[in-house]
């Protein structure tokens, strides 16, 4: 049985920046760092590294030698990889002090994968052989049908997420590992209850793994709902988490273990992969992981109040534009269970505690820097729209900015 992952390759281009540019402006980045990158890369190299014949295929440009030597080192055979004339897909990545990213995505040669291309690949494949897929290539249906008509087992990712991957007929897919915010888009919630009850009637084939970040993973089939908690670990950098539990979790599978030891192996590795910096250098090795496993800690969830202490410090600290995003990315939570817990800790959702946030430094500066003026300080908090500040604060005391200030001058 052979397993290939028919997917992208990436050039990760990493800009550290002061700040996000807008539009119209021009700044100058403080370094440049060139990785590898793209998930299928990721997940070839994952499911190598976990110990499965793998084979990589998929199109790079003029450009892409390197990615292709790093999988072949790893042990992924890319005999079938084709080069293109265009150049090797790049990501465009610009992070700021406070975690804050933003990225652009250049496709290139990922999107040169064509009918003609996907055929010669396939014919060296058959049934019973799995194929593993993500978002980031061209042609992504009609790779899915033509492997289904062959008998080819197929597991997905279907990350990023967007209309084309959702329009894919998932009663041609074997496993669907998702995270939360994918799972959403399917079933219209965020919560898993609801998508476990979604993929068993929708789609009772369908094995699926649902990832849930710090809190481990769900798997669902018709039969069975199995839940396996992430382990402890000082989290550096999530990059490659989704990719590693992936690699990991398919490869066990496809050595006969069993779900439940599976999804342990794979939280296993994904956790080594979280307290690594970078995404493919972070993929563990297999005797990593099995000389790791006996001496990690299941994660049991932060008491609530120590949640909310490390949120409060999170806003502190990214202010004036603290982000659910930064939020969840510090914590280690997804962006959606993070709004949740938001919730239910503050009574309120985040961008009411940033408002809040706002207005309290406001008033703070309002009494104390009687060198600024209103406006000034409406700039210093972060705030584009004057009326927009104006409303809230006045939500809050009761007054006007100015007002406050008198009333708090007068005081003393
Ligand atoms: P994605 O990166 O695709 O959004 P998740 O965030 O759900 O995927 O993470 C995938 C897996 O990685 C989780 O199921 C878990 O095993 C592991 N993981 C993610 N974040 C952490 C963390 N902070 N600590 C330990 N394990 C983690």
């Amino acid at each position: 049985m052979k397993t290939v992952v028919f997917g992208s390759c990436n050039i990760d281009l990493v800009y550290s920046v002061d700040h996000i540019v807008t539009p119209g402006e021009t700044i100058a980045a403080g370094s440049v760092e060139r990785h590898p990158g793209g998930k299928g890369l990721n997940q070839a190299i994952a499911l190598s590294r976990a110990g499965s014949e793998t084979y990589f295929c998929g199109c790079i440009g003029y450009d892409g030698k390197f990615l292709t030597d790093l999988l072949d080192v790893n042990g992924a055979d890319v005999t079938l990889v084709k080069q293109t004339d265009k150049g090797t897909g790049q990501a465009f990545i610009q992070v700021a002090p406070n975690g804050e990213n933003s990225i652009v995505i250049y496709h290139g040669a990922n999107y040169d994968v064509d009918r003609e291309y996907v055929e010669s690949v396939l014919s060296h494949f058959h049934e019973g052989d799995l194929l593993v897929l993500q978002n980031e290539i061209s042609s992504l249906r009609y790779i899915i049908d033509r492997a289904y008509s062959k008998k080819i087992r197929i597991a997905l990712n279907p990350s990023p997420f967007d209309d084309n991957v959702k329009g894919i007929d998932l009663r041609k897919i074997t496993y669907l590992i998702l995270n939360e915010v994918e799972a959403s888009y399917y079933c219209g919630s965020d919560d898993e209850r609801d998508a476990a009850e979604y993929f068993k009637k929708e789609y009772p084939h369908l094995r699926v793994v649902l990832t849930l970040g710090k809190r481990g993973c769900v798997y669902i089939d018709k039969d069975n709902e199995i839940r396996s908690s992430a382990f402890s670990v000082e989290a550096v950098d999530t990059t490659a988490a989704g990719d590693t539990f992936t690699g990991y979790f398919l490869s066990q599978m496809t050595k006969g273990n069993d779900v439940r030891s599976s999804l342990k192996f794979a939280n296993a590795a994904s956790a080594l992969a979280v307290s690594k910096e970078g995404a493919a250098p972070s993929i563990p090795y297999f005797s990593e992981v099995k000389k790791a496993l006996p001496h990690l800690k299941e994660f049991s969830e932060d008491k609530e109040d120590s949640l909310l202490k490390k949120a409060e410090k999170y806003v502190e600290k990214a202010f004036p534009s603290p982000t659910l995003e930064g939020l969840a990315g510090e914590l280690g939570y997804s962006e959606s269970y993070m709004a949740r817990l938001i919730k239910k800790l503050y009574g309120k959702p985040f961008s009411k505690v940033v408002i809040d946030k706002r207005v309290s430094v406001a008033a703070e500066l309002l009494k104390t820097r009687l060198d600024m003026s209103v406006s000034d300080i409406i700039g210093h908090i972060g705030y584009n729209n004057e009326n927009f500040f104006r409303k809230a604060f006045y939500a809050k005391y009761g007054m006007s900015p100015l007002e406050f200030r008198k009333k708090g001058t007068k005081d003393e």
